[in-house]
């Protein structure tokens, strides 16, 4: 399912529901929403969520500068004969990571920011230490492993949940909604889900292929029932709310 599938319908689900149940839309939470319908992609080095994050021309331009400093390095080493041979190796080493594809840069890079937090958490508290942990761990899992798991939606709700406290924002309903929202739709690909990693199990209703025509059509179907939801959700009362006022309105002078 494309990332821009996984965004009305996580989100705009999530939203219908928080109406619909009284909770109410809040900034903050359809924030949160939008950010959990795209999170479970975060280990696909390739998804929406990083493309925009992190732009392929961002990437070119960090491997150039990756690419000079890997130079600058050797060039100095050279030199000043700074810790000889394995400062070459360094240098090497840099210059070598540019010539990665940018999936694979894209997969070093969460992995150094995550390891740049978990450093930082160390001052920082327990939150840089959890989200950089988390980082690192995903770059290295598979797609769809860790993330598009029962684990994942625990991992995500409890990080949520804890911020909600701590901030006085109830926001971890509506991150944990949109995100295993994310994951029911991910079922109805081929490849389905394995909610409970080691176990092989799968959760799938194969109904479709991303890219495919089965694709198309079944995520424009979800779009459209999201948007007849939110329809429900936002717009129906709209229209008895402005029925109510009319009718009060019409009972007070519409009698005169
Ligand atoms: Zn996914």
């Amino acid at each position: 399912m494309t990332g821009r599938t996984h965004l009305i319908v996580s989100t705009g689900v999530t939203m219908s529901v928080m109406q619909l149940i009284g909770q109410g839309v809040t900034l903050p939470g359809f924030a949160v929403a939008l950010i959990s319908s795209l999170l479970p992609d975060i280990d696909e080095p390739n998804s929406l969520l990083l493309q925009k994050t992190v732009p392929n021309s961002l990437i070119l331009k960090l491997k150039w500068l990756l690419a000079a400093i890997g130079v600058g390095w050797t060039v100095y080493a050279y030199l000043q004969s700074f810790f000889l041979p394995y400062s070459y190796g360094i240098g090497i080493l840099l210059i070598a990571i540019c010539l990665a594809n940018h999936r694979l840069f894209r997969q070093l890079l969460m992995a150094a920011l995550g390891g740049l937090l978990l450093y930082l958490g160390a001052d920082g508290g327990p939150w840089l230490a959890s989200v950089g942990a988390l980082l690192m761990v995903c770059s290295v899992l598979p797609h769809r492993g860790l993330t598009h798991s029962i684990y994942g939606i625990l991992i995500w709700g409890g990080l949520l949940y804890a911020a909600s406290v701590q901030l006085a924002i109830p926001l971890w309903i509506a991150g944990a909604v949109s995100y295993t929202l994310h994951l029911l739709c991910d079922m109805l690909t081929k490849h389905g889900i394995q909610p409970i990693p080691p176990f092989k199990w799968k959760l799938r209703i194969p109904m479709m292929s991303t890219g495919k025509f089965s694709g198309f059509l079944v995520e424009n179907v979800c779009i459209t029932l999201t948007l007849v939801l939110l329809w429900n959700a936002f717009v129906t009362p709209l229209g008895s709310q402005v029925r109510a006022i009319w009718d009060s309105l019409w009972f007070q002078f519409g009698g005169m």
